[in-house]
């Protein structure tokens, strides 16, 4: 079983309930168990800025799926609450789930990149994962205690 990090979020309908029904989709798929579940935050949207606010959160499991079967259920799940993939990245969804991290692993595929490729640069992240661990590294960049002191030191 390996410890892995999920991303929540969402800026369309009932943002919390919605986030609330992906967690309880995610428990029920074989290999996933959920173990904490961080508060979730009011962010404003990033890149594309014409849109609702979002609401972010993460959860830390426990799986023994490896990265590309974890991604495929989260992808399932996006989809299952009617997540439509056609409009722009960063665009407005009812539903975003990132895979974060999984254990000490990196992963470079065409579809994914573990740990996910801007975990580090979003304090929507890094403090939801803070909040689930405050011990927690990021596989080839440090802590996320040190990835948080950055983004302040930038702001
Ligand atoms: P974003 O979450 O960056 O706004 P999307 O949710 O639309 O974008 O995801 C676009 C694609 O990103 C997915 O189809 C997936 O294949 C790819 N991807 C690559 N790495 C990851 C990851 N670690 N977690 C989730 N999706 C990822
Ligand atoms: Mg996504």
């Amino acid at each position: 079983m390996t410890r892995a990090y999920v991303g929540l979020g969402a800026n369309l309908g009932d943002r919390e309930a919605t986030i609330r029904r992906a967690l309880v989709l995610l428990g029920e798929r074989p290999g996933v168990d959920i173990l904490l579940v961080s508060t979730l935050r009011e962010t404003e949207p990033v890149g594309f800025l014409d849109q609702p606010s979002f609401l972010n959160g993460a959860a830390m499991i426990e799986t023994s799926l490896d990265p590309e079967s974890l991604l495929a259920e989260l992808l399932a799940v996006e989809l299952e609450l009617g997540r439509d993939r056609r409009g722009a990245r960063n665009g407005p969804r009812t539903i975003d789930l990132d895979l974060l991290l999984h254990g000490d692993l990196g992963v470079e595929l065409p579809g994914l990149t573990v740990p996910h490729p801007r975990l580090h640069e979003r304090a929507f992240v890094l403090e939801p994962l803070f909040e689930l661990d405050p011990t927690l590294r990021i596989p080839g960049r440090g802590s996320v205690t040190d990835a948080l002191a950055a983004l302040d030191s930038d702001a």
